[in-house]
């Protein structure tokens, strides 16, 4: 056989070999061939062929083409340094393989993160084979990616002579002979016409043999014994002798497993992304206000007419979130207190500015004095409005800076309206020293697709402007002033994750079936209707969740039938007909509200929380039944109650539901229960009997079953869906979701983790519903999993004593699945 046809090993980005970034390869020292920048983790074979060797180190394999040709492919660029890690060889040396078997399975994350890059040139090492490539841009695998057709092999020129010569040298390469210096020992030799082999190991390679040199698995410190035989045989020994012992710029010790970024402190993720950039540091002084006022009469004036001001370019805000957290805004700018509290002290002859100065303060104080983190989280908005009052009663100009292309913003703390001053399109990250997780700005910053990590503390105020940062908010972990490699390596992961996205969303629309063909439900969790379109753009086959809190949060007064009505059938319309599942009312505990004065309790999220609260309040839980059926399609529409511990509460939710049923003569929907509590996972087969169908809420069945406060900072590492304990009333509420034959899926966060899928689709979910930013990349899993593998795992996951070991499983089976 002439020609052999060669098919993509995985899939990804296919580019000519002269523009691999590193030139022993784009110089085609090697060989000549193509490269692929990959998107999975698994290298198949391209054809059926041989396997001459693994790299001890696992990074590179060489195979035997029919046609005799030996390809060469080397998965990543400076890989050898791993010294392995990352890497597990699924063959052994000699075995036979057919093309698409898998060869070598590699972690993506980690070897993209410690190694130069994942560009993985595939190439022809022997001399005598003429490449033809087949394939550019995006490649699946198993696409046909190059021909190697046999042209006549050139031999090396015979020896003229016996002279013959030798010598032995240490190799004093850190990584040792890798595919780099055999490269180059091979090219030195081009001018020699004798021939040279190599000795060590018990073992002879040819030295003009790329392939062969690499076989003999040569390491720093191992002896090397170079033998030529014919008429330049010593030229040839001296000059590879004195290439190795030169280092070629590599010498030195083996280096040792780099460390991983440590994350700052405290960091917290607050909103999601990879990006590189350059520092912008912001901070804001106070505006400087006079405490003595010119007259209560004129300081009162001046006080209402920044307060009207103020409130008349808040309502400016159209809609999407900026137009929801003005409201929010408007309430404190309306807040009767607070205007009480400044009046006072301009009558006491305090300055307008002073007085709301104070006014606010005092609020700031007491909301920070009570410890509760969501508030607090809050007190950034009065912040806010108390910078816009006095910047009206000033007449200073808001200060909105012009950010430079890729800045990384970094502050003690962003307001949202500062957030909302700056130009999204040039910010690359945010960082803030204080502030969480859950606040207004953190929400736009997600919303606005920045990636944001708070509570970095005080360390990162004092970065130089202009330094260069790499900011990876998923991991809450920043690296200031990386080196040029590294810096290379983090804009190629921002292109990488850039392409790959674009790979999943392409795809996101069609329905989500796992290999095997069974039928999958992804659905999106909401909160407010414009993540809607996101949603539905990226994938969602509906709502599993609507988090309705969110017409009732940061209002002076809960939202009345026709406003909760309106909004509804607005966000069922965006859906376009696909199912949409409303949660009523979840507050009290995490999510205080204000027109709804609890007594303080000593742990709210043990309280009078979700339906709990709802039942307390029969006439709020009434009108929203009300509104929902009223608002939404009956063929669309589904509803569920947050929080339930029996079929009692369940029973007595359904009463009020009748109520509103039997009032508006509308017709009936899917009434449902969530299972968030330990105790509704454990008799979700008399909830089932009550209820239409079950949704699992993992974000508080975990808080509860692990005893670890999901909000609180001391526990956060131990919240872990995967924990067995939690996996086990997992399986215990879909078994009794099944007895009764009740369609169950799972809304909590853990959806939305591509880890988890395996997992949750093998205990048998018939929906997820994520956040609609980790659909596409949820589905491209999906995609690949085999539902009796699975269903294996999951066995598997709920025999396991620890979330650790869970996690290691299903990282595993996710591998294996590529
Ligand atoms: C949950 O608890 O998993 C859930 C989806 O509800 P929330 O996060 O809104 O409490
Ligand atoms: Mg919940």
């Amino acid at each position: 056989m002439n020609v052999v046809r060669l098919t993509a090993p995985f899939a990804g980005w296919a580019m000519p070999i002269d523009e691999v970034p590193d030139p022993v390869f784009a110089e085609r020292m090697m060989g000549d061939g193509i490269a692929i920048d990959p998107i999975e983790g698994v290298l198949r074979a391209p054809a059926d062929a041989t396997v001459i060797m693994v790299a001890p180190t696992r990074h590179a394999v060489t195979l035997k083409l029919a046609n005799g040709a030996e390809l060469l492919i080397h998965i990543g660029l400076e890989t050898v340094a791993l010294a392995g890690e990352g890497f597990a060889a699924l063959v052994a040396d000699g075995q036979a393989v057919k093309a698409g078997d898998p060869l070598i399975r590699f972690e993506m994350d980690e070897v993209a993160e410690r190694a130069k890059s994942l560009v993985t040139p595939i190439l022809i090492a022997n001399e005598g084979y003429a490449v033809t490539a087949l394939a550019a841009g995006t490649v699946a695998a198993g696409a046909p990616l190059f021909e190697v057709s046999a042209v006549g092999a050139t031999q090396a020129a015979a020896p003229t002579s016996e002279d013959s010569a030798s010598c032995e040298v240490v190799i004093p390469m850190a990584n040792g002979v890798h595919a780099r210096p055999a490269a180059r020992i091979a090219a030195a030799l081009k001018p020699f016409g004798a021939e040279v082999s190599f000795a060590a190991h018990g073992r002879t390679a040819n030295a003009r043999s790329t392939v062969a040199m690499l076989g003999l698995g040569l390491r720093h410190g191992d002896s090397l014994l170079i033998l030529a035989r014919g008429e330049d045989a010593r030229a040839a020994v001296t000059t590879v002798a004195a290439l190795i012992e030169s280092g070629m710029g590599e010498a030195g010790e083996p280096p040792a497993p780099v460390a991983a970024v440590p994350a700052p402190r405290g960091a917290t993720t607050a909103a999601p992304g990879f990006a590189v950039g350059t520092a912008f540091p912001f901070a804001i002084a106070d505006i400087v206000v006079a405490e003595v006022g010119h007259g209560a009469s004129a300081e009162r004036t001046a006080l209402e007419e920044a307060l009207a001001a103020v409130r008349a370019g808040l309502a400016e805000a159209k809609d999407g979130k900026g137009a929801e957290i003005a409201l929010a805004h408007q309430a404190i700018a309306e807040d009767p207190d607070l205007i009480a509290k400044a009046q006072e002290l301009i009558a006491q002859g305090k300055s307008a500015g002073f007085a709301w100065r104070a006014a606010t303060r005092a609020q700031i104080a007491a909301i920070e004095a009570t410890g509760d983190r969501l508030l607090i989280e809050r007190a950034a908005d009065l912040k806010d409005i108390e910078r816009q009052v006095i910047a009206a009663i000033t007449g200073t100009a808001a200060a909105a800076p012009t950010l430079p292309e890729g800045a990384v913003l970094i502050a003690d703390e962003l307001l949202p309206s500062q957030f909302l001053a700056l130009d999204p399109a040039r910010l690359a990250a945010i960082v803030t020293a204080r502030g969480g997780p859950t606040s207004h700005v953190a929400i736009l910053a997600a919303s606005a697709g920045v990636p944001m990590i708070v509570a970095a503390g005080d360390a990162v105020l004092g970065i130089q402007p202009d330094t260069a940062m790499i900011v990876d908010a998923d991991a809450a972990s920043l690296v200031v002033a990386p080196d040029e490699a590294a810096l290379a390596e983090a804009r190629q992961r921002v292109e990488k994750g850039r392409a790959l996205h674009a790979v999943h969303v392409a795809a996101a629309s069609e329905l989500c079936r796992t290999a095997d063909g069974s039928r999958i439900e992804i659905f999106a969790n909401l909160a407010m209707p414009e993540e809607a379109d996101r949603a539905v753009a990226s994938g969602a086959e509906g709502c599993g969740l609507l988090r309705t809190e969110f017409l009732f949060l940061d209002r002076a007064e809960p939202p009345s039938e026709d406003e909760q009505a309106g909004i509804y059938a607005d966000i069922a319309r965006r859906l376009d007909g696909r199912p949409l599942i409303l949660r009523t009312l979840d507050i009290g505990g995490d999510k205080p509200v204000s027109y709804l004065p609890m007594p303080a309790e000593e742990n709210p999220a043990l309280g009078q929380r979700g339906v709990r609260l709802s039942l307390a309040r029969p006439d709020l839980l009434k009108t929203q039944f009300r509104a929902i059926l009223r608002g939404v399609p009956a063929a669309q529409c589904r509803i569920m109650l947050p929080m339930v511990v029996d079929a009692t509460e369940c029973a007595r939710a359904r009463a009020v539901y009748d109520e509103a049923l039997a009032e508006t003569g509308l017709t009936a929907v899917p009434l449902g229960v969530m299972i968030e509590t330990p105790a509704a996972a454990m008799l979700a087969d008399t909830l089932a009997a009550n209820a239409d169908f079950l949704s699992i809420g993992t974000n508080d069945l975990t808080q509860y079953a692990l005893a670890a406060d999901r909000g609180n900072a001391a526990t956060a590492a131990m919240i872990d869906g995967l924990h067995p304990a939690v996996l086990r009333l997992i399986a215990a509420a879909v078994d009794g979701a099944r007895k009764h034959k009740r369609w169950i899926g799972t809304c909590g966060g853990m959806a939305s983790e591509p880890l988890a899928a395996a997992i949750l689709i093998g205990l048998g979910l018939d929906e997820l519903s994520a956040t609609p930013a980790a659909i596409p990349a949820l589905k491209a899993v999906i995609r690949r999993l085999d539902i009796g593998e699975c269903r294996t795992l999951a066995t598997r996951a709920l025999a396991a004593s620890s979330a650790a070991e869970v996690r290691a499983l299903a990282a595993q089976a996710i591998r294996e699945a590529a």
